[in-house]
């Protein structure tokens, strides 16, 4: 039997956050309206992307011995990710720390935490511990570096597909790239390591070429409204976004990077698991949130296939 599940390495934080008409001046108190404690990271996000889009999905990553543990670890359970890889460190769990105005604004301060524990034998014990069961491995880089970069090579040596969102977008070794077989920056990750500015489809075509020529085997530089534009060494196609109307556009590159992963292990061919990340994508910005606005797969299926529908009566 092909493996069909996916491995997430990543962060895990709890997201406290405060809303209130307008964000506090420097130094001044303002009264809220409302707040949340949730699940959050971007590790996280993703994980809870794949699951919900129908992976088998284990989360490596590591959380603290405080309150905040069992919050995040029932967020990711509720949403059936596997736990046995997570690992409770000493101290506390990461926060991050997010102030929204009425207008949607917002500030945010990330603590890493427990998040700063996470270690490349971990890393490495954990790919070992689901051998035979996982195909495609997700990475962001909201972890330290070093561990990022030696969970792609690690990976790439057991044959799993690497997926990096380069998110936050920070400066790698050089190294790193061939290890990758698709990466997803969004545009203004993609400007900041390429150094090319990404405003349109062309752009995106040139920050794509970058990447390629490091060893990337496919760049798929996702392009928000505009949909997401897939670049390998054999092909160039521009994929335009389903149309939906947003409401907060949090996480729709979590979701689109963990559906395009779950689809990738369950063995469908790379357009199609491109259609289900934009898809989960879209979706992810008709719900406030970030982890409670992630859609499952039968939703991202039916905007697919009435997608699809209109298209056909258009022709
Ligand atoms: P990020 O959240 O990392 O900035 P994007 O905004 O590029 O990532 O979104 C990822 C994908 O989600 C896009 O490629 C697109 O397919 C889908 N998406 C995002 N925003 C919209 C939108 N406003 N309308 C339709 N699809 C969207």
């Amino acid at each position: 039997m092909e493996p069909t599940g996916v491995l997430v390495v990543g962060s895990i934080t709890a997201d406290v956050t405060a809303f209130s008409r307008r964000l506090p001046r420097r130094g001044e108190t303002v009264l809220g309206d409302d707040f949340t404690l949730l699940l959050g990271g971007k590790g996280a996000n993703q994980a809870v992307s794949a699951a919900r889009a129908g992976a088998p999905t284990w989360m490596v990553g590591c959380v603290g011995q405080d309150p905040f543990r069992d919050i995040v670890l029932s967020g990711l359970e509720s949403h059936g990710v596997t736990l046995t890889e997570v690992r409770t460190v000493e101290g506390r769990t990461g926060v991050a720390h997010i102030r929204v105005d009425a207008s949607g604004e917002n500030d945010i301060v990330i603590t890493p935490l427990a998040n700063a524990s996470l270690d490349t034998g971990m890393v490495d014990a954990s790919i070992q511990a689901v051998r035979g069961r996982v195909g495609v491995l997700l990475l962001q880089l909201e972890i330290p570096i070093e561990v990022a970069c030696h969970a792609a090579e690690a990976g790439s040596a057991a044959g799993l597909t690497v997926i990096l969102d380069p998110a936050p977008a920070q400066e790698l070794p050089g190294n790193v790239w061939r290890h990758l077989d698709i990466v997803t920056p969004n545009e203004s990750e993609a400007s900041a390591l390429t150094g090319i500015e990404v405003t349109d489809v062309a752009s995106a075509e040139r920050a794509a070429s970058w990447f390629l020529d490091r060893g990337v085997k496919h760049a798929l530089i996702t392009l928000g409204s505009a949909g997401a534009l897939s670049v390998t060494a054999d092909r160039t196609r521009h994929f335009p976004a389903y149309p939906v109307t947003p409401v907060d556009t949090t996480a729709a590159g979590d979701a689109f990077t963990g559906f395009l992963g779950g689809a990738l292990a369950a063995r469908l061919d790379v357009d199609t698991a491109i259609q289900y990340g934009m898809a989960a994508g879209a979706l992810a910005t008709t719900r406030p949130g970030a982890s409670s606005s992630l859609p499952d797969k039968a939703a991202a299926e039916a905007l697919i296939s009435t997608d699809a529908l209109l298209e056909g009566a258009a022709r």
